[in-house]
């Protein structure tokens, strides 16, 4: 349908859409920085029109102009179209009716009246041409020497403002990547976080009761003891050993066994109050108890209340349990405590087992 010749495009022409795109300016906003550059070019040269055009696919969109109303017109009647043919030189058609590829245009036969034309290749930082910062007028001219230069510095103007465009985009865009790192990295972190605390967890509680392991009970027994002395006041621990346990595997099976710990633990936990690492799994079947602001007697009742209540434990056996207490005296750390406790368990194994020995 169209009689004009059709713009070639560039032999570049791929390299400079991808280019422009990247610039990501296409459809944007009217922005008054480029509204101020149109201008001074129609006061400059003396136009009705002037406009910032970029040439994209098929078609050329105005960044700014100044004296048209619509927005982008079809590539194929874009005299930008051709200005871009010559990236390094400014288009000058100073009367597009006596020119073959201009005179059957429909902006210069139509409406439009265009007769002057004056276009300065936009160019990318590579020198690609991305469309023309050009000037048009109503009636056949020329421009002279000096607004011919301004018109070139406008263009290299706008092709700036292009470029801080395209950085600033960069930048916000690696900032919000930033920002995307640092939120997985802040994940990443409590999540290794709550992995050690677990690990924690895990490597201070025993697995298959769920009390406090030997280690971790050292730990709590050792700030207990600085504790009583320096407020002086009493504590006592209970060593608990479950009696002949070894023929309750022999006669039931380990997974019994197993479950009799469990039901131990569990009555132990219940003896023990809420306070965290107060009783613990010792060894095989050996447990024990510290009994905090509470005196050797004290404590030999409330392990016999213990084992009392073992009696009527849903083990469905008959599980008794042989325990010795120590009290702290002054000055006497973990291990002479223990000892004293561990001979007491000894005494009322002797003793006929299934009964609390307090120690010497
Ligand atoms: P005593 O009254 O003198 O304490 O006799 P005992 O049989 O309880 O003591 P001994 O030390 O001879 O045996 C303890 C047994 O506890 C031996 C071991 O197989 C068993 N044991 C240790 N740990 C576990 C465990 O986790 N599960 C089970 N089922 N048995 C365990
Ligand atoms: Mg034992
Ligand atoms: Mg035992």
């Amino acid at each position: 349908m169209l009689t004009v010749p059709r713009p070639p495009r560039p032999d570049n022409e791929i390299e400079r859409q991808a280019t422009l795109d990247a610039y990501r300016i296409l459809d944007t906003p009217r922005e008054a920085a480029f509204d101020d550059l149109v201008a001074i070019a129609t006061a400059v040269c003396d136009v009705p029109i002037a406009m910032v055009s970029l040439i994209d696919r098929d078609r050329q969109w105005f960044k700014a102009s100044s004296g048209i109303d619509v927005t982008e017109t079809g590539r194929d009647v874009s005299f930008c179209a051709h200005a871009i043919l010559d990236p390094g030189n400014t288009m000058i058609v100073p009367d597009a009716q006596l020119d073959a590829r201009f005179r059957d245009n429909p902006m210069v036969t139509g409406g439009m009246k265009v007769r002057f034309y004056a276009g300065a290749p936009l160019l990318s930082v590579e020198g690609l041409p991305m469309g023309t910062f050009c000037v048009v007028d109503d009636r056949p001219r020329e421009l002279t020497p000096t607004q011919r230069r301004a018109l070139e510095a406008l263009s290299r103007q706008a092709s700036r403002l292009m470029e801080m465009h395209r950085v600033t985009r960069e930048l916000h865009l690696q900032l919000e990547e930033r920002g995307w790192y640092e939120q997985q990295l802040l994940h990443y972190q409590q999540e290794l976080e709550s992995q050690n605390a677990d690990l924690a967890e895990q490597s201070a509680t025993d697995p298959l009761t769920g009390l406090a392991n030997r280690r971790a009970f050292a730990r709590t027994l050792d700030a207990a003891i600085r504790d009583a002395a320096g407020t002086g006041s009493p504590l006592a621990i209970g060593v608990i050993d479950i009696d002949h346990f070894k023929m309750i595997n022999d006669l039931h099976g380990h997974a019994e066994g197993d479950r009799v710990l469990q039901a131990v633990a569990e009555m132990l936990r219940a003896h023990g109050g809420a306070a965290r690492g107060r009783v613990a799994r010792y060894g095989g079947e050996e447990f024990v108890w510290l009994l905090a602001d509470t005196t050797g007697g004290d404590a030999v009742a409330q392990c016999d209340q213990l084992r009392g209540d073992l009696a009527f434990a849903a083990t469905g056996l008959p599980v008794t349990i042989s325990v010795g207490v120590a009290a702290l005296q002054p000055g006497e750390d973990v291990a002479a405590l223990f000892a004293r406790a561990d001979e007491a368990l000894y005494e009322a194994k002797r003793g006929g087992r299934d009964r609390v020995h307090l120690a010497a």
